[in-house]
């Protein structure tokens, strides 16, 4: 397992679907909660951790909502994206295309300018040492489309800095088709987008990720194997998909890893990608999840190498910072 361990660490690869949000350690929450005065329903990090046990992806939704009320100022969202970033960066990590979530923020009160200072200054710290970061801004789809048109006319004035635009939070019941219109702007403003697609919610919303928002990555996609004619559109377009096994694991998406999908994924043609998701919350960081889900599925070395570079391949760094392994 060492072996395969420090195999993994040195193949290069890039994360490509991991909330900023979700790397918010317990014991960071209670460093901030002290910082900031902010009174939190537990004692102790232990007794966050386990209260770490969903069955769905709204159990955990609503853990991670109240777990980011301590975030408040620019030092703590900078704080929060350096210790990630070098952290995975130790994991031979060499393009992270980060997600964040200025509504969960500013709908209490956090100015976006907050927000942006320090992501932005991990960001640069990050490039010094090599490690090239893109920022992608999610809208919740919980929420409307008016506020996430708002929540896009705030973000201009960051045009600069950010890569992109997802689509996240509670996926059943909130299909991607009502966000056409904000989708169509972003693409004006030369934005790349991406989409949260077939987690929970069926095919049919990959389908609209794809037709109606144009995404050029699924986020997720474990669905979209139920469509014979979805995996073919995915397969000859070569749409990656940014797969969690440690996430689909907590949130009971797989029952256990080693009825994961991604091995089928790859055995398919797909350009499925691993990645950690909300790592603090789901027990694994990206080395972790290329490790147990190896175990799981039997993966060899070659396809963990595929793996590797399908990541590289499915990210929007240039050529030069995307170095294809
Ligand atoms: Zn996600």
């Amino acid at each position: 397992m060492t072996d395969l361990s420090e195999f993994v660490r040195e193949l290069p690869k890039a994360e490509l679907h991991v909330h900023v949000e979700g790397t918010l350690e317990p014991e960071t929450m209670f460093e901030l909660a002290r910082r900031n005065r902010v009174p939190l329903p537990y004692t102790s990090p232990a007794e966050v951790r386990r209260a770490y046990r969903f069955s769905k992806l709204q159990d955990f939704l609503d853990l991670y909502y109240a777990g980011q009320q301590v975030l408040r100022t620019e030092e703590d969202f900078f704080a929060l994206a350096d210790a990630y970033l070098r952290r995975v960066q130790a994991d031979g990590v060499r393009r992270v295309e980060m997600f964040f979530d200025p509504q969960a923020h500013t709908g209490r009160g956090v100015p976006l300018g907050a927000v942006m200072a320090g992501l932005q200054r991990a960001v640069d710290a990050a490039a010094e040492r090599s490690l090239s970061v893109g920022l992608i801004l999610c809208f919740l789809r919980h929420l409307s489309e008016r506020e996430a048109f708002e929540t896009l006319e705030a973000a201009e004035p960051f045009r600069d800095r950010i890569l992109g635009v997802g689509l996240d939070s509670s996926e059943a019941g909130h299909p991607p088709a009502r966000f056409k219109r904000v989708f169509e702007a972003a693409r004006e403003l030369g934005l790349r987008l991406v989409a949260h697609a077939g987690e929970e919610g069926p095919p049919e919303y990959v389908w609209q990720a794809l037709d109606v928002l144009g995404v050029e990555r699924v986020d997720h996609g474990n669905r979209a194997l139920e469509d014979a004619a979805l995996v073919e559109r995915l397969r000859r377009d070569r749409i990656p998909l940014t797969v969690c096994p440690l996430s689909n694991l907590e949130l009971g998406v797989v029952p256990d890893l080693a009825a994961h999908p991604l091995k089928r994924m790859l055995e398919l043609g797909l350009l499925a990608t691993v990645n950690s998701d909300d790592p603090a919350y789901f027990g694994g960081y990206l080395a972790e999840n290329y490790l147990r889900t190896a175990a799981a599925l039997d993966l060899s070395p070659e396809d963990l190498r595929t793996l590797a570079r399908n990541s590289l391949q499915a990210s929007f760094a240039p050529p030069a910072e995307g170095e294809t392994a």
